[in-house]
């Protein structure tokens, strides 16, 4: 097998907005490159959260000649300062973060770090504030008006706490991100959250801040990490009804995810306005992830890719700012499913088989034999009427 483009060159996907304008053709993208020139966010060999992730999704997107350098650019990612950092975590957490990642002693464990998940790590202040650096950028093209999308892979880091890390997380990035762009004159800011795993952190940072729309769609956290994000955590004050929550029950496949995505999210975001739409695109939802119970296949990837890109049209004036996130299959599924999202953001038409030099690189990194095409075979779920029940209860707390 070629890596080939589709026939005369990428297509441009037409997207038919609300106003029935075609957007899609002249579209400026960005995918934000972490670079050389930081350490990785790498918590060791045995932990799940490996940097190969992200090295074989920008792999695939090259490989696939999504990026070509005019319309649909690469750019390389920044250090975030710690002014920037400090939007949304207290300085005496980033000391000792920087001083823990510099193999000082300390009593590092108050603030999250350990063996498990959250193990010390050389250079780990750098790394990651090249990650939320990374989100950064992103956001500024998107706000600048440079580009309309932007896509960093390596972000998402969404359970990092103001003074806590927690879930593999050190900094929080998008709400970092966020943060920025409400302080660079955004008025409202929607994020969307599809993780397995709930966006707790931007959640508790802007729980009681009537600007930020928070929609997470997660395995209920009865039978999941962080064991938060059910219905009734709707915000705190003004921004009563500005947090939402949807928990899903072990099992659910790609119909009944994409309808409880249907019902909430569009309506939502819609009825808010935002300046911007801010997604953390987790992948963790496959049903192969070794540290999840949800069962979608890549076909629940590319439709909700289309329906955020549609969203973000409508709804977001176009602006729209993506993040990586879970996702620990990191050779079989993480690299398929990012670029059927980077693929839809930069409306570029692409062949269902994988290119024959990513799939070499993959195998040779994994030591495994890795899928050959975007698409999977279809597997049913039958988890549709317990979610129809937390949908109900969901929209009597929340829709206006
Ligand atoms: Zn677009
Ligand atoms: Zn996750």
């Amino acid at each position: 097998m070629v890596a080939e483009p589709c026939i005369g060159g990428p297509i441009f996907s037409a997207v038919t907005t609300a106003l029935g304008k075609l957007e899609g053709v002249s579209e400026r993208v960005e995918l934000i490159w972490y670079g050389e020139d930081a350490p990785w966010y790498d918590h060791g060999p045995q932990h799940p959260l490996r940097p190969a992730r992200v090295i074989l999704t920008r792999q695939l997107i090259h490989d696939f000649v999504i990026v070509d350098g005019e319309r649909v650019r690469e750019t390389p990612a920044r250090d975030a300062t710690g002014e920037e950092v400090g939007l949304v975590h207290t300085e005496r957490y980033i000391d000792a973060v920087r001083r823990a990642g510099h193999g000082e002693r300390g009593p590092w464990w108050e603030f999250g770090f350990g063996p498990g998940d959250n193990p010390i790590f050389p250079g780990m202040h750098e790394a990651s504030v090249r990650v939320v650096g990374a989100s950064l950028m992103a956001a500024e093209a998107v706000w600048s008006g440079r580009a309309d999308h932007a896509f960093n892979p390596a972000g998402g880091l969404h359970h990092a706490m103001p003074e806590r890390a927690s879930g593999f997380c050190v900094y929080d990035d998008p709400a970092v991100a966020i943060a920025w762009l409400l302080a660079n004159g955004a008025r409202r800011v929607a994020y969307v959250d599809v993780d397995v795993h709930h966006g707790d952190g931007p959640q508790d940072v802007f729980y009681g801040d009537p600007r930020v729309l928070t929609v997470s769609l997660h395995q209920d956290g009865r039978t999941l990490f962080p064991g938060t994000g059910f219905v009734e955590e709707t915000g705190a004050g003004e921004a009563v009804g500005t947090k939402v929550n949807v928990p899903l029950p072990p099992g659910t496949g790609d119909g009944t995810w994409l309808w409880a995505f249907r019902e909430v999210v569009p309506p939502l975001v819609e009825a808010f306005a935002p300046d911007v739409l801010v997604t953390q695109l987790g992948c963790d939802s496959h049903h192969s992830d070794p540290l999840a119970n949800l069962a979608l296949t890549t076909a629940a990837y590319r439709e909700t890719a289309v329906a955020l890109h549609q969203l973000a049209h409508r709804a977001a004036g176009g602006r729209w700012v993506a993040t990586g996130g879970g996702g620990y299959q990191w050779a079989s599924v993480v690299p398929r499913a990012w670029t059927l999202y980077f693929a839809e953001m930069a409306g570029v038409s692409i062949p269902d088989g994988l290119p024959q030099s990513w799939i070499a690189r993959a195998v040779q990194e994994s030591g495994h034999a890795v899928p050959t095409t975007l698409s999977e075979q279809h597997i049913g779920d039958e988890r549709g009427p317990a979610v129809a029940r937390s949908i109900e209860a969901l929209k009597q707390l929340v829709f206006p």
